[in-house]
């Protein structure tokens, strides 16, 4: 018997242990995660060039989980990055920003914020001029390698607690949640209160589980878009002052809300697999290793209504169409052949003044996957961002696709993250609740917080 089973060893989890065991040090806490130790986790492409598929992927599973290997950009604003303030209030939300940021700075992050005040009140007014909301976001930005140093001390710091179990490499095949039992191929395990912190490479698995025993789950949305990749001088002279600019487009065409997301000066652009061989695209930076170019998402919300109810089926399909144009492999196009509805070739590619950081990117044309409402919806915004950053919508513009941004159903979960039945917590981007790696770590403390009030 363990006071705490922990399903899931993402930041949601990670944090939800390190709380507990900062306040309550003896408590018997079991940790479980499908992936590897973070200590051997690595991506084998670094050595064989293209994705050889692990079972589970070594990017998202595994000590870390998905932010282990994430660009570590700790986006310090309420509102970006999940839904917390719905389920814990604004008020308790900026404390916790500032409570979690300074234990990732403990273990090791950078001390500096990236953020020019004055440069984002002057870019703030420029983008209202031309239709364009500026998010105000200063970001701690730790680099895809510190991540792995922060979260492998954090792993060091949890194993060493006597009370402590961490199995990697451990699958979890189902909760019997009224029994409070995690059960693996080969053992179950009784726990006095579960948290399911399982992450986005989790997030069907949870919805089954929740859909078999009873848990209500809401979801309507999912973003699909483009990975746009540039050269770094187009957007140094906002990124070197943000080092980020998140921003919003309503789309006068469509009515769709586009925005950018996930921007890496620097950057280097990557596959991001999902199960049944589903290739999608992302991307991150690291803090020293820099490219010249920069890349960021461009990402179009779809909300469906009754009947619909699938728009992750939605959104997978999307990117099966474009996976299966590129023989399985992520898609790239110039933006100056898209517009000329052309597909680009190698040597059209040839014709960009720098390489493109994802190598075995096949060329092809993204308007034969992407729906219609989309590629306008993005078309629009280049038109709109050229105005606040020119050349953004030039001839060196190239696009990777599909990134999808899957929204995890949501789990119907209380103010304290916890599930309508008793001591189960759902928390972290799994459960639908967040969306980046501050909000869930947050999550993870608030869940913490509740059970500590019963051990
Ligand atoms: C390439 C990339 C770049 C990113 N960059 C940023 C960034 O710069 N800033 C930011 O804020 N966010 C970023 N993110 C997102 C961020 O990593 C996630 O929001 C965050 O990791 C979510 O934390 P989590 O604990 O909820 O889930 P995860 O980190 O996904 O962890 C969940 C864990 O659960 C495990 N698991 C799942 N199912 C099971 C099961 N059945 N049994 C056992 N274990 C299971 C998984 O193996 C995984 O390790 C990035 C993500 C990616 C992929």
């Amino acid at each position: 018997m363990y006071d705490v089973g922990i399903v899931g060893c993402g930041p949601a989890g990670i944090f939800a242990a390190l709380e507990i065991l900062k306040n309550k040090p003896l408590t018997k806490v079991i940790m479980f995660d499908k992936g590897n130790n973070i200590k051997i986790r690595k991506c084998p492409k670094s050595i064989t060039n293209k994705c050889v598929f692990c079972k589970p992927c070594n990017i998202s599973c595994g000590f870390g989980g998905a932010g282990a290997f994430s660009d570590g950009k700790i986006t310090l604003s309420k509102d970006v990055g999940g839904y917390l303030e719905e389920y814990i209030g604004e008020k308790a939300l900026n404390e916790y920003i500032k409570y979690v940021d300074d234990i990732y700075v403990s273990f090791g992050g950078d001390k500096e914020v990236e953020f020019d005040k004055k440069f984002a009140e002057e870019f703030y007014k420029k983008c209202k001029k031309n239709n364009l909301d500026f998010i105000k976001c200063p970001i701690r930005h730790l680099g895809t390698e510190k991540c792995v140093e922060i979260m492998t001390k954090m792993y060091e710091k949890l194993i060493n607690y006597k009370n402590v179990r961490i199995l990697t490499n451990a699958e979890i095949l189902d909760v019997e949640m009224e029994e409070k039992t995690i059960i693996t191929s080969e053992k179950k395990y009784k726990c006095k209160n579960i948290i399911l912190a399982v992450g986005r490479s989790g997030s069907s698995w949870l919805q089954t589980i929740c859909k078999n025993q009873n848990i209500e789950l809401l979801n309507n949305k999912v973003d699909i878009g483009v990975r746009v990749e540039l050269p770094r001088k187009i957007t140094d002279p906002i990124t070197n002052h943000l080092y980020e600019f998140k921003i919003y487009n309503y789309s006068k065409t469509t009515q769709n809300v586009v925005r950018t997301f996930c921007m890496s000066p620097g950057g280097y652009v990557t596959q991001e697999n999902y199960d049944n061989n589903l290739v999608c695209v992302n991307g991150h930076s690291f803090k020293e290793n820099k490219s010249e170019l920069t890349n960021f998402a461009l990402l179009v919300s779809a909300h469906f209504t009754e009947p619909f109810k699938e728009p992750t089926k939605y959104g997978e399909h999307i990117s099966r169409l474009a996976n299966m144009l590129t023989d399985g492999k992520v898609m790239v196009q110039r933006l100056y052949d898209l517009k000329l509805a052309k597909r680009s070739t190698r040597e059209k590619l040839k014709e960009l003044t720098y390489e493109p950081t994802l190598k075995d990117a096949e060329p092809g044309d993204l308007s034969f996957a992407l729906p219609g409402r989309i590629l306008n919806a993005i078309l629009e915004t280049f038109d709109a961002l050229e105005k606040i950053c020119p050349g953004i919508s030039g001839k060196e513009t190239i696009l990777y696709g599909v990134e999808v941004k899957f929204y995890s159903a949501k789990v119907k979960v209380d103010n304290n993250l916890q599930t309508n039945i008793k001591n189960i917590y759902a928390i972290g981007d799994g459960a639908g609740i967040t969306r980046g790696l501050l909000q869930a770590s947050i999550s993870g403390v608030v869940a913490a917080k509740n059970i500590l009030k019963t051990l």
